[in-house]
């Protein structure tokens, strides 16, 4: 830490005054990020600077020199400083009294759960994440922190991100890959007992190429994020680490590989032995070879280290859709795989066979979720309806097995300090419990949200809705003058949308299967809706598409031509560049939050979860995680939110979209904005307030991930795990 410090120091273009030091430690741990004194700590120095750097506290301090010498002299402010960084320290060094640690004391800091992910959505400032996977991980992270359970994270470090999304004036989507400024975040350098920056090869096709990895401190949890942009190495491959999700096939194998063999190879250094490898998804499926490998040098033959890796290695399937899920062509395995094979004592044949699929052998591929499900000894899907569409799907891998495939569930969550606004976890802290995110799977603290006075809740929603347009309008203009529209547009973002009108989000990656222009289907009757100035409606949508991705990309441009209908009046805007920082404004101030995949493609579906932590409501398809939550009451008329459609499926895609639309309409015109509008009271939509607290009650103490983290620790974790027997 000192060390880190030190480089920190080093790096702020003014010096922090010593009695500010803790500042610079809280800066370099994203602790700080999901405890909201942590957050008012730094953005209390300057609000303007905090927002122009996009919560950066390393980019912030440099900023900053004058204020910093201001409050180094008010002892107010120090005693703050003081009391955040007591309650860090005291977060960091209470391991002992843990529930991890009382539950699972067989998972120790020398023999952790190693997570790999190829994303992790920590923060808006680390751009290593494209969407839900990445977010899930980020979060388990942050509750395996919270539990005190002894984990570490694996992945990689993009230079240049996923991609930064800019619309042109036609609507269609730009992407830039600015590179990331490392300097500027919390990232460390791991060194060897020499104090040289470690290396770590790994041998692909016949090359060697270097590795070298930074830690990002999550709590109590360290991050590993693997990196090939070294000089060691030539310039396709100091490339491989580039960019997130890539077509080229032959950048993700390589990437892959970095992460899987690079990954374990990094553990060993570091002295660690993983009593867990938990993948989340199968591109970190080359982890399994990699461990496997090890044991096969020490002496064993593979037959006998393949149950060995079984009983150390966990995954997390997500994809619900053959099509989804990843292979490689034979080519391109023999080709990068050439040195290994005879390493693990297999040949090649034997080798290939581990990533065999009878399902996804179309041209002879090798499929990562084969190969995944082969060398776990559990395998699980993130909601219920996703572990059952995967257990039939994986069936024809299990011959001996009665079917279905042993794939179980484990429902995702969402991590609450990161989430909830800090107003509303305050309201929690005053009716439920002041420590209320650590009772969150507690049902019967929940119906005390009834006791929170109908005024103080909607106020607070009130005004967080405000702050989400005041945001909107300035993100909005910023779009605007980068496009040179005329200054008429530009001028008018001072009046977009207004806070007493329901207010509905949709943001998500673009995706067809997502379908985020569901709404506009029947494009009169959406006007219908839209256009209503006595009872009106607002929409913001927010997302990318994969830059390979046209039909999404279209998508997103027909949104773009309904943005500017006159008739609508600029109710609709879209938002560039959907982040974790868009999403936290999206998720804390909007009254509905929509979502209409087809059904059962939304493996789970996190957001509508994160609405829920701040008393929004949802109105979604029976898909992923809703289905599970939604409840009915005995007028059929949803309790805690909306059901988009019915629980089940049509076989026709179109005819099923159709159905949906018809649903949403429906929903819309005679439940959703009428409620919304009904005050009794001139200020109180009392009967929307009461669907407010259902939809909070019902929701957290379940699509937390705090209740997700425990459910791997008994059915994947510890050994006792009762888990269904692999291949
Ligand atoms: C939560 C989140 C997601 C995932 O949302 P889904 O509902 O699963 O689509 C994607 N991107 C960002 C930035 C998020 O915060």
């Amino acid at each position: 830490m000192v060390e880190l410090l030190q480089s920190l120091a080093s790096r702020l273009t003014t010096k922090l005054p010593s009695n500010l030091d803790s500042l610079g430690q809280l800066a370099l741990n994203f602790w700080w990020s999901w405890t909201p004194e942590g957050v008012a700590i730094f953005r209390d120095i300057d609000v303007s600077a905090w927002e122009q750097c996009q919560h950066n506290p390393i980019q912030f301090l440099s900023m900053s020199e004058e204020k910093l010498a201001q409050l180094a002299t008010q002892p107010a402010y120090l005693e703050r400083l003081r009391s955040v960084a007591a309650k860090f320290d005291s977060y960091m060094q209470s391991s002992h009294s843990t529930w991890a640690k009382q539950t699972a004391p067989e998972i120790t800091p020398q023999q952790p759960v190693a997570y790999f992910s190829v994303e992790f959505g920590l923060h808006q400032t680390l751009h290593i994440y494209a969407g839900g996977l990445g977010i899930l991980a980020g979060d388990h992270l942050k509750s395996a922190s919270d539990l005190g359970l002894p984990m570490v994270g694996v992945g990689l470090l993009y230079r240049q991100g996923y991609f930064q999304q800019q619309l042109d004036a036609s609507g269609w989507q730009q992407e830039t890959y600015p590179e990331q400024d490392l300097e500027t975040l919390p990232l460390e350098l791991v060194r060897d007992s020499s104090g040289e920056p470690l290396k770590i090869k790994v041998t692909m096709c016949d090359r060697s190429v270097t590795v070298q990895a930074w830690r990002v401190r999550v709590g109590r949890v360290n991050l590993y994020l693997l990196d090939t942009g070294l000089e060691d190495n030539q310039k396709r491959d100091r490339q491989i680490t580039n960019r997130l999700y890539q077509a080229n096939d032959n950048v993700r194998i390589a990437q892959e590989m970095v992460l899987g063999i690079g990954g374990v190879r990094l553990l060993q250094h570091l002295g660690l032995d993983p009593k867990i490898y938990h993948l989340n998804e199968s591109n970190a499926a080359f982890t399994l070879l990699e461990v496997a490998r090890q044991l096969v040098h020490r002496g064993e033959p593979f037959e006998r280290v393949k149950t060995v890796v079984q009983q150390r290695c966990v995954f997390t399937t997500h994809t619900p859709v053959l099509a989804g899920h990843q292979t490689f062509s034979i080519d391109l395995m023999t080709e990068y795989f050439a040195n290994y094979w005879q390493q693990l004592g297999l040949t090649k044949d034997q080798f290939l066979a581990l990533g065999a699929s009878e399902q996804q052998d179309t041209e002879e591929k090798f499929s990562m979720t084969a190969l995944a499900l082969r060398l776990s000894k559990a395998a699980n899907g993130v909601s219920q309806l996703n572990g059952g569409v995967n257990r039939q799907m994986w069936s024809p891998l299990y011959p001996q097995e009665i079917e279905p495939a042993p794939i179980g569930a484990i429902t995702n969550g969402v991590h609450a300090g990161t989430w909830t606004a800090p107003s509303i976890s305050e309201l929690y802290a005053q009716y439920l419990d002041k420590d209320w995110t650590k009772r969150m799977s507690d049902r019967h603290l929940w119906e005390n949200v009834n006791n929170i006075p109908d005024a103080e809740i909607w106020q607070r929603h009130q005004q967080l809705k405000e702050d989400l347009i005041a945001h909107v309008r300035t993100w909005v203009k910023q779009t605007r003058q980068r496009r040179g529209e005329d200054p008429q547009a530009i001028e008018e973002c001072d009046r977009l949308f207004d806070p007493n009108v329901l207010t509905i989000g949709l943001a998500r990656r673009f995706s067809s299967y997502k379908r985020g222009d569901l709404i506009f289907r029947e494009p009169q009757r959406a006007l219908q809706i839209l256009s209503n100035s006595a009872q009106p409606v607002q929409i913001i949508f927010a997302g990318k598409a994969h830059p390979a991705d046209d039909k999404s990309k279209q998508i997103i441009q027909n949104l773009i031509e309904w943005t500017r209908r006159p008739e609508l009046h600029q109710r609709i805007i879209f938002l560039e560049d959907y982040d974790i920082l868009i999403a936290k404004k999206l998720v804390q101030g909007v009254d509905l939050w929509l979502n209409t995949p087809l059904r059962p493609q939304e493996a789970s579906g996190t957001s509508g979860q994160k609405v829920c932590f701040n008393g929004g409501i949802n109105c979604s398809i029976l898909d992923g995680w809703w289905r599970e939550a939604y409840q009915q009451g005995a007028d059929s008329k949803g309790v805690n939110g909306w059901a988009i459609g019915e629980d089940c499926s049509l076989d026709d895609s179109e005819a099923q979209a159709q159905k949906d639309a018809e649903s949403l309409y429906d929903l819309l015109t005679r439940e959703i904005v009428p409620l919304f509008y009904d005050r009794t009271s001139p200020e109180l939509p009392d009967r929307w307030i009461a669907m407010m607290k259902a939809s909070i009650k019902t929701a957290i103490p379940r699509f937390n991930t705090d209740r997700m983290v425990m459910e791997y620790v008994h059915q994947m974790y510890l050994s006792t795990a009762n888990n269904a027997a692999p291949i």
